[in-house]
């Protein structure tokens, strides 16, 4: 808990989410005593200065029922640029996990954290999600022979990449074009009679390309040529002192707007830069003996290759980068149950992190904020009413009354490999075995006809039994998946420790899954709250129902089950033990036309790393032939998130 940051972060809330009627009189951070629901309708009703401003908004909102309109409310703020997308180890995702707790608190819910030193219970489980590079101390300057020395923008202008090594060089330029050793019909960016040896090499990100900034090599995307992996060795061949690659202008790709670069071992032995466009003119302006814009130098390179020096200046690099820790951190509270069935828990959760700006996993590329309305505000904000909602059920049942202990659980690194989810059944905080039943919501807000798609009902036996009837009488019409793999969420750690689960999504996928659209006026509120008052009613039951659920060991690996996708992809276990390769593509197959090439290695299916074959078919065998699955392939030393459409719906 960080009380300033509390205190900026409501007062900033209620400046950019004017239009909500209770966040404006609410403040999201206090310590005031929860309102009830009639103070807060009074609170609502009495907003008139919102209601002149903005009568139509205000009436529709007001006329929705509390829960609904506090979930709509959960929704904006978690999916605001407030939260920076989510992105876990940001101040974004502090913020949401921030909310999340505050919302818990208020609600009665219990830190659900225990310390180990005797210091009070908290909210937050810590785990470190592995190393990442952070450049520091990085300085790149330019001496022209004639005229004054300039020194580029750290982070700005240029910026160490994790392609290459830490370290300093200092010498004459030269110019690679796209540094392609061998391209289509004799094309290559190398001078026979051209040294770079000792030099700073500058080239071009991606691969020849036309007006339209997309590649001349391939129909769609880019070509293999256009990786790191193949111009980098290249390059670093021919004995360079560093390598600096340029975003080129036009190019019809986000990423060459932004100076980071995805994946990352280093794939050559000297410091690899990468650098802006508007940086590469200042400093072609010095260097260019023929006063070339990058964009002509763009150009030529389009048209075919070769090396010269940029004879005006010479230049002066350095940089190092020390390996950071993420740390990221679950949510946890507890409602504590009472009586014979108290010991036993029933985790109800979603992830409440998101993919930032898009640096990975998004559909198009990095550069834009991805607010994940749906994907999963809408599950977190579910999970924050239903705590509301079975904490005053819990409060007002008779005191002799035998209740489950129930955990919420807001996951963190969903998006990056189910990693918040893994750790607690890893390092759970209440024993896996007398957990009894996991709900995990991931994206309730966009439901066509309220149609919602729940799989697990399979996963323990007699589950499907008793949970038809509240099925039935509930408001959503509830698809039945079989497939116990559909969804690739935070079910899936639970399933793989043995915790029977159901697991609730929207049955009918949307476009703006993984992109900049994906915002919180598409939500529709009033249907997703069906789902959310279904998976209560769950709840409430489980609660008091006797007899516990047992894991039904069918949804396993379900080794015999027949594979109903065919994905057309071949894959191979790679000779040299770096996992799993990708040998043929069929073409017009679905991996074809997500963009999977031969030679790609698959590091992620459906959200869960792959190393063997054996993995990717246990994977394919619990999928349905409907709907889309995630695949992170590593193609060229740079990972890539591509996605199967396995099914028209
Ligand atoms: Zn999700």
């Amino acid at each position: 808990m960080k009380p300033s940051m509390h205190t900026s972060f409501a007062l900033a809330s209620c400046c950019i989410l004017a239009p909500s009627a209770l966040l404006a009189q609410t403040p999201l951070f206090s310590d005031a005593p929860a309102a009830t629901k009639a103070q807060e309708s009074a609170v609502a009703a009495d907003n008139s200065s919102l209601a002149q401003a903005t009568p139509h908004l205000h009436s529709i909102i007001q006329a929705l029922p509390l829960d609904t309109q506090r979930f709509n409310e959960h929704i904006i703020v978690l999916s605001s640029p407030w939260m920076g997308g989510r992105l876990p180890g940001t101040p974004g995702m502090e913020f949401a996990m921030d909310y999340m707790e505050y919302w818990l608190k208020r609600a009665g819910i219990e830190p659900g954290v225990p310390s180990s030193d005797g210091s009070p219970a908290t909210f937050r489980q810590a785990f470190d999600l592995g190393g990442r590079r952070v450049a520091k101390d990085q300085s790149v300057s330019i001496t022209p022979t004639a005229g004054a020395a300039f020194s580029l923008v750290p982070n700005q202008d240029v910026q160490i990449s994790g392609l290459g090594k830490e370290g300093s060089a200092e010498g004459a330029l030269a110019f690679v074009g796209y540094g392609i050793e061998e391209g289509p019909e004799g094309y290559t960016s190398f001078s026979a009679d051209h040294s770079l040896e000792g030099k700073i090499a500058l080239c071009f990100r991606f691969e020849p390309m036309n007006t339209e900034g997309k590649s001349l090599w391939s129909g769609e995307g880019w070509s293999a040529q256009a990786g790191f992996q193949g111009k980098l060795a290249a390059i670093a061949k021919r004995k360079p002192a560093a390598i600096v690659v340029i975003n080129p202008p036009g190019a019809a790709d986000p990423r060459a707007t932004s100076l980071n670069t995805s994946g990352g071992r280093a794939i050559v032995d000297v410091p690899v830069f990468m650098m802006s466009t508007d940086a590469a003119e200042r400093v072609l302006a010095a260097a260019d003996s023929k006063s070339r814009s990058v964009m002509e130098l763009r150009q030529e390179a389009d048209k075919g290759g070769a090396s010269f020096d940029l004879a005006g200046a010479t230049a002066s690099v350095a940089a190092s980068y020390e390996e950071k820790k993420t740390r990221a951190e679950n949510v946890i509270g507890l409602l504590k149950g009472r009586g014979t069935l108290a010991s036993e828990y029933i985790v109800i959760g979603g992830h409440l992190d998101h993919l930032g700006n898009g640096d990975f996993g998004s559909r198009e590329g990095p550069g834009r904020l991805h607010p994940g309305a749906d994907d999963n505000a809408s599950g977190a904000a579910g999970v924050m009413i239903i705590a509301d909602d079975l904490a005053q059920k819990y409060a007002a049942a008779p005191t002799d009354a035998n209740l489950r202990s129930v955990l919420f659980m807001g996951f963190s690194a969903e998006e990056s490999g189910l990693n918040g989810s893994r750790h607690y059944v890893e390092h759970p905080l209440y024993p896996i075995k007398d957990t009894v039943l996991m709900m995990n919501f991931d994206m309730i807000g966009r439901m066509t006809k309220d149609r919602l798609s729940v799989t697990g009902a399979n996963s323990a036996k007699g589950m499907l039994e008793w949970a038809k009837p509240i099925f039935d009488r509930g408001e959503c019409t509830v698809v039945i998946n079989e497939a116990m793999g559909s969804g690739g969420s935070d079910h899936a750690s639970f399933r793989a420790a043995g915790v029977p689960f159901l697991f609730g999504i929207i049955a009918d996928f949307h476009a703006d899954y993984h992109t900049s659209r994906d915002v919180s006026e598409l939500i529709e509120r009033e249907s997703g709250m069906k789902a959310v008052r279904l998976w209560e009613d769950l709840a409430w039951e489980m609660a008091q129902r006797p007899e516990r659920f047992v894991f039904d060991d069918q949804s396993g690996p379900m080794r015999g089950t027949q594979i109903r996708v065919r994905i057309g992809m071949r894959t191979r276990d790679a000779e040299d033990g770096s996992g799993l390769e990708v040998s043929d593509v069929t073409k017009d197959s679905i991996s074809d036309k997500a963009g999977v090439l031969k030679g790609d290695h698959v590091v992620k299916f459906n959200k869960i790393s792959i190393k063997t074959r054996e993995d990717l078919v246990n994977e394919l065998r619990k999928l349905e032939p409907k709907g889309e699955v995630q695949v992170v392939i590593t193609r060229a030393g740079e990972e890539k998130t591509l996605f199967l459409k396995l099914g028209d719906e």
